[in-house]
């Protein structure tokens, strides 16, 4: 089979997420809602093990770390003060041929000549300045006052929790909070399937500082985050590191780092690692008029911390998964004949569904009742999916395409028929080498766990 290019590549990898139930179209019987996507039984699965392992890694894991979820209506007094009202916008033109809207950085040039990139329009208005936030009103009086916003990230309710975490949890500095959760932008053009979304999850972990460490922590996030997505199954070769130059930082950013990854639509933004010094802080305490100082016991001191931003997307981190997990080969039918077979080389860490429990034959009762058993045996710890119909072969095919990286396959030899040294042992098959090892059922909760954690 020849390497499909990479808009092919991208075409099967959309078209497998709706076949199989990873991410379908928002609203989609009613034609579809542009920018937001609903995530099937498979996708809610992978989508759930990525926000559990960045959990575990980033909270859980950590002393220095502590968890918040706050609301995403948001008080506008909290997006003035952080700069979003007056200023979260993308330059927008218009291209008055096929009346498309276009953020300024889409427009192709030939020639010199800037062009509409979807019917090739020189007739192009002026760039103006669109705020990306989704506005709403609160109860029933639809006046000024009742505006809230849907927020834009998630980090503004941790600066504005700040002092309240601080206290409850008695850290000391530094230290973090983190917070995953829905943020909401009318992106001019969304697009790139679910990359540029207008609902969209965050994980973002606010990590607080004194401000000679800035540098020394924005550099050691760096690092874990890369560390991270390698951990999750990313290929190394596949992530970049931009460091974003002076002119490109926000104006209070002393240092920012994009961490990328090389998508089928080219190379993009996964997670932005931002050292964000004492801005949004000191812009919420000018703003309220509370004190958002920290206390420092040892010096005596009372200062604004400064911060450290790791702020990954769930949904491009999904994609980037599915895209890197996407592949095309061969592997034996039951009659030994090779066939061409789609695989999702998911780690079994991410894989949606851990271990797939075949017994060879669903006519053969002694057979579907061991299976059962072993579907109890391994519930409580993992994902399960039991499959009785059809060839063998095509069974394992249909897990290979979502994934599952285990096959526990129940045979006469488990009954111990031929050799009662086999009974209670069952084939574990390896979703990407192929290879079957035999394993008593006893060992098989033990042996699982140890690869899937
Ligand atoms: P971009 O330049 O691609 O618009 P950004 O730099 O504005 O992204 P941040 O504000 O740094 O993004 O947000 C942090 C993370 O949130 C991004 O790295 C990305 O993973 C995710 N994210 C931001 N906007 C979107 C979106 N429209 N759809 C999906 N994920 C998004």
């Amino acid at each position: 089979m020849s390497a499909p290019s990479d808009a092919q590549r991208m075409e099967k990898i959309v078209s497998l997420c709706k076949r199989r139930g990873f991410i379908f179209q928002s609203s989609e019987i009613y034609g579809g809602l542009n920018g937001a996507w609903d995530y099937g039984p498979l996708g809610v699965e992978l989508k759930r093990n990525l926000k559990n392992y960045w959990w575990r890694v980033m909270v859980h894991e950590r002393d220095d770390v502590v968890g918040m979820d706050g609301s995403i209506l948001t008080h506008p007094a909290v997006l003035k003060a952080s700069g979003h009202v007056e200023g979260f916008s993308d330059p927008m033109i218009d291209c008055r041929t096929c009346k498309s809207h276009l953020r300024a950085d889409q427009l192709v040039e030939k020639k010199g000549v800037k062009q509409c990139p979807n019917c090739g329009g020189k007739d192009l208005t002026e760039a103006r300045q669109f705020n990306l936030m989704f506005e709403t009103h609160v109860g029933a009086a639809a006046e000024e006052s009742s505006i809230a916003y849907l927020r834009p990230e998630t980090a503004q309710s941790i600066f504005v929790q700040f002092k309240n975490i601080l206290e409850v949890s008695r850290k000391k500095l530094p230290f973090g909070i983190a917070q995953i959760g829905k943020a909401f932008r009318n992106e001019i053009n969304p697009r790139n399937f679910t990359f540029r979304s207008r609902e969209f999850e965050q994980m973002e972990l606010e990590y607080f500082c004194r401000a000679e460490e800035g540098m020394k922590w924005l550099d050691y996030w760096l690092e874990e985050r890369l560390k991270f997505y390698e951990n999750i199954g990313l290929v190394r070769a596949s992530l970049h590191v931009l460091n974003v130059p002076d002119a490109e930082r926000a104006f209070y950013s002393k240092g920012t780092y994009d961490i990328e990854y090389d998508f089928p639509f080219g190379r993009q933004e996964l997670e932005g690692v931002a050292y964000r010094t004492d801005y949004d802080l000191l812009q919420h305490q000018k703003a309220s008029a509370k004190s958002l100082e920290y206390f420092d016991d040892e010096t005596k001191q009372r200062f604004i911390p400064h911060v450290v931003e790791p702020s990954a997307g769930v949904d491009r981190t999904i994609l980037a998964l599915i895209c890197n997990a996407y592949a095309e080969d061969k592997a034996p039918n039951d009659k030994g004949e090779l066939e061409s077979r789609i695989v999702l080389r998911f780690h079994p860490r991410m894989a949606p569904i851990k271990c797939a429990v075949f017994p060879l034959l669903k006519n053969k009762e002694p057979l579907v009742v061991k299976a059962k058993e072993i579907v109890a045996l391994l519930r409580p710890h993992m994902t399960v999916f039991y499959d009785e119909g059809g060839a063998i072969g095509r069974r394992y095919r249909r897990q290979d395409e979502i994934g599952t990286p285990f096959g526990v396959t129940i045979d006469f030899e488990t009954l111990g028929e031929k050799n009662p040294a086999l009974r209670d042992t069952v084939t574990l098959r390896d979703r990407d080498s192929m290879q079957q090892e035999r394993i008593a059922i006893q060992d098989l909760p033990v042996i699982l766990r140890e690869r899937i954690r």
